[in-house]
């Protein structure tokens, strides 16, 4: 699915230097390279402040830490996500209240997110899933409207940008209230381990987001509040800074790749690209087919007989899964999650891809797909 490996070769001097030079200064905690690499990604993202933190998940837990919810408070979001943005609200005894996505851009259906509003609602996480930013124009215009906290999940989506009505483009994570994000290996600025980061325009709430991922101490062992010990290592910092540099280089590579399968399954019946939201760039975390009348199970196969990956994200929904049982919500109730997770395939996407290796992935799509 990915090819990290192909991507480290072309920038292997310097990532070993970089390395090298953390593993001599031994500052392997907070050392120098993750104040830089914040502020580059400061400049990069123009936001305010970023804040590191050691994963996607912790990242999303800090941020509702810091926005003081409590428990029972009521936060809205996307069926069809990744577990880690339930789970956190689950561990900090918030409510999760799952909506509906759209079945085009598969962003959180802004409709549902109308009708799932109540007095206890405190806010929205918008997952800018697979690479594009959600309906950020009418997210943003009903969470000023009621008061409510706008969290954007762009663990998928770093670099994306959105353009809102008033003209101006921001990067995805940079126009709700806060903003977290993920550099686990594969996601489009991955680190060699586990890393994230908190962007906030607010300069109280980035004061707050630094001291609760700090052991909630603002002064070294005086502890104001309850806090995680999250922190980005030096070492995935020190590769980030030279990663960042290649961000935008790297989000061209994977836009080109979708370009080349577009072409190849755009006007297939059987197959259903990647519908683009209105007002957003697309930087391709995945990109995900929806297929009709075609057996998942028997095409995966096939591509494996290919030697082509192929992967699922997701196969169960939220709702549906063991530990988030909850008498609220049964089989039936998110009608387009439902019918995304059996019959949506993620194809390989990153970097490297060749026109060869994309020619060969397309032929044998369509091998199966028009027998
Ligand atoms: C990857 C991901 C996360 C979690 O990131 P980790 O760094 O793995 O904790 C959260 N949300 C979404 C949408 C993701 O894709």
């Amino acid at each position: 699915m990915v090819d990290l490996v192909s991507q480290y070769k072309k920038i292997k001097t310097e990532i070993d230097t970089a390395i090298q030079d953390v593993v001599v200064s031994s500052a392997y905690i907070n050392g120098p390279d993750v104040k830089h690499f914040a502020k580059e990604l400061e400049e990069y993202l123009d936001v305010k402040h970023v804040i590191p933190c050691a994963n996607g998940t912790d990242a999303l837990q800090i941020a509702m830490m810091a926005l003081n919810f409590k428990p029972g408070d009521e936060i809205i979001t996307a069926s069809f996500t990744c577990v880690a943005t339930a789970e956190v609200m689950a561990l900090l005894q918030l409510k999760p209240v799952l909506v509906d996505v759209d079945p085009d851009t598969f962003a959180i259906d802004c409709d549902a997110i109308e009708r799932a509003i109540t007095p206890r609602t405190v806010a929205i996480v918008p997952v800018h899933l697979f690479g594009q930013c959600s309906n950020m124009q009418r997210v943003m215009e009903i969470a000023n409207e009621r008061n409510l906290y706008v969290i954007e999940d762009t663990a998928q989506a770093i670099g994306a940008e959105y353009t809102l009505s008033n003209g101006t483009t921001m990067k995805a994570g940079t126009i709700g209230t806060i903003g977290t994000t993920s550099f686990f290996p594969s996601k489009n600025l991955g680190c060699m381990g586990d890393g994230g980061a908190i962007f906030t325009q607010n300069d109280e709430l980035a004061q707050r987001i630094r001291i609760i991922a700090n052991h909630g101490q603002s002064v070294q062992y005086h502890h104001d509040d309850i806090g995680v010990n999250s922190r980005l290592d030096t070492m995935q910092a020190a590769i980030l800074r030279i990663k960042l540099r290649h961000l935008d280089e790297y989000c061209e590579a994977r836009q080109r790749a979708a370009a080349f399968y577009d072409q190849a399954f755009g006007k297939n019946p059987k197959l259903k690209i990647p519908t683009r939201q209105e007002h957003s760039t697309h930087v391709f975390h995945q990109y995900t087919l929806v297929l009709r009348g075609v057996s998942r199970t028997a095409l995966r196969e096939h591509l494996e007989s290919k030697g082509v990956p192929s992967m699922i994200y997701y196969p169960i929904p939220l709702h549906m899964q063991k530990a988030y049982t909850d008498p609220r919500y049964k089989h039936g109730d998110f009608p387009v999650t439902e019918d995304l997770c059996a019959h949506v395939i993620s194809l390989p996407m990153h970097t490297e891809l060749t026109n060869e290796d994309l020619a060969h992935i397309t032929s044998s799509v369509l091998e199966f797909v028009n027998r």
